[in-house]
């Protein structure tokens, strides 16, 4: 069994964060993840004309900037590099295909006993610590819901974390299942490269553009955050209008409650909306009833022949089935300091890092 002082699970970017931060406290830590790279959602996961969402400002890590000649709007493969020079510069080594499967607060030894399956060995190891901080992400296993007949479709099935380009896919039928930002993205990416796209639009959206999140960003500072959510409902309702008719309708709660409250982030729109007006990608509102060989029926008593169904339903948490828990002190993008690592009030605690709220129970969430 081998004893360090920090143990961070996930090399995501609140994993790096962490890790650069305690580097700098010098502050020993060893990271435990279960893949073969860093930052696999952007490096595996991801499709190719991925951007971050946000301005860059917002999505660097502590101590290094972007560099100046990076777009606003970082595109994924800069932000990878980026990514890369922060972990060379910082010198993190993460230990690779460490699946962590359980970790348990032992109150007589203090210590935190973490068990991880080495993928190459197959053996299962046993790290412990006085410090657990867990960095696994909103994002962590991919979910597809129960689909009565899913198995009978004689098409291709992908989750959106399979979910390359849309080049592969011209003038086929493509069904893209939820209307979180990747399955919006997915859409307009299947619809430029000229499939013919449908998307399921289930529950409300706010739809908003980089530029209103931007303008949030500011204002957020000056006015209460039910103003600024008020404003951001003027916004889109100016620069989208009514899109009931192509089924589409807003929450009556705010974006930023919604994403406060809910943990619902807002549609940021890259140009889904323009194509979605001018009938490339066509919305529909119903649910999945069944499937029977490459027709898909729907709720509202339709259906449609497709040759593929992109499945972009968010992902579950994991933690529920390794943490054993007990209380969490949770930090979300702020850096942390030694301060953060002095032993928590109550011995059993553990450090979450990377979501507004810490959430124990298993669920489902779409970024
Ligand atoms: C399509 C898309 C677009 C996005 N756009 C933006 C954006 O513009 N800006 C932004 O800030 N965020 C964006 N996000 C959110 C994204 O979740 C974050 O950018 C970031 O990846 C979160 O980092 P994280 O370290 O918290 O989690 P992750 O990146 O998910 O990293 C978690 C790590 O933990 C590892 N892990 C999980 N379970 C275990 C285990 N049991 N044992 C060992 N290791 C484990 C995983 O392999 C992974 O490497 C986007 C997400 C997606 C999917």
């Amino acid at each position: 069994m081998q004893e360090q002082v920090a143990i961070i699970v996930g090399s995501g970017t609140s994993g790096l964060a962490i890790a650069a931060c305690l580097s700098q406290q010098s502050i020993p830590y060893i990271i435990l993840e279960r893949e073969d790279c860093i930052a696999s959602l952007w490096k595996k996961y991801s499709y190719d004309r991925l951007h971050l969402h946000l301005a860059k400002e917002l999505c660097e890590l502590p101590y290094m900037s972007f560099p100046a000649s990076y777009p606003k709007y970082v595109p994924k493969n800069m932000f990878t590099q980026y990514l890369d020079d922060y972990v060379s510069h910082f010198k993190i080594s993460p230990m690779y295909q460490r699946n962590v499967e359980s970790a348990e607060y032992n109150e007589v030894s203090k210590r935190w006993f973490v068990k991880a399956r080495n993928a190459s060995s197959g053996e299962v190891e046993i790290y412990c610590a006085k410090f657990l901080v867990v960095a696994t992400g909103e994002t962590t296993n991919p979910y597809i819901p129960e689909v009565e007949g899913l198995n009978t479709f004689t098409g291709e099935v992908l989750h959106s974390t399979q979910f390359k380009s849309g080049k592969d896919f011209k003038n086929k039928n493509v069904l893209v299942v939820g209307s979180g930002n990747s399955g919006m993205e997915i859409a307009l990416d299947l619809a430029n490269h000229g499939a013919k796209t449908s998307i399921i639009v289930r529950s409300p959206i706010h739809i908003l553009s980089r530029e209103m999140m931007d303008f949030a960003r500011i204002i957020v500072k000056y006015l209460r955050p039910s103003l600024v959510d008020s404003l951001m409902v003027l916004l889109s309702k100016l620069v989208y209008g009514d899109l009931t008719k192509y089924g589409i309708r807003r929450p009556t709660e705010g974006p930023f409650y919604m994403k406060r409250m809910h943990g619902k982030y807002p549609l940021i729109d890259v140009g889904t909306c323009k194509k979605i007006k001018s009938g490339e990608i066509q919305v529909l509102p119903s649910e999945i009833l069944n499937i029977r060989g490459n027709d898909i029926i729907f709720k509202n008593g339709k259906s449609h022949p497709f040759d593929t169904i992109v499945f972009c339903t968010g992902f579950k948490r994991s933690t529920n089935w390794w943490l054993k828990l007990v209380r969490l002190h949770h930090h979300t993008c702020d850096k942390p300091t030694a301060t953060d690592l002095k032993p928590p009030p109550r011995p059993s605690e553990a450090h979450y890092h990377g979501h507004p709220k810490p959430i124990l129970r298993e669920r489902e969430s779409s970024p």
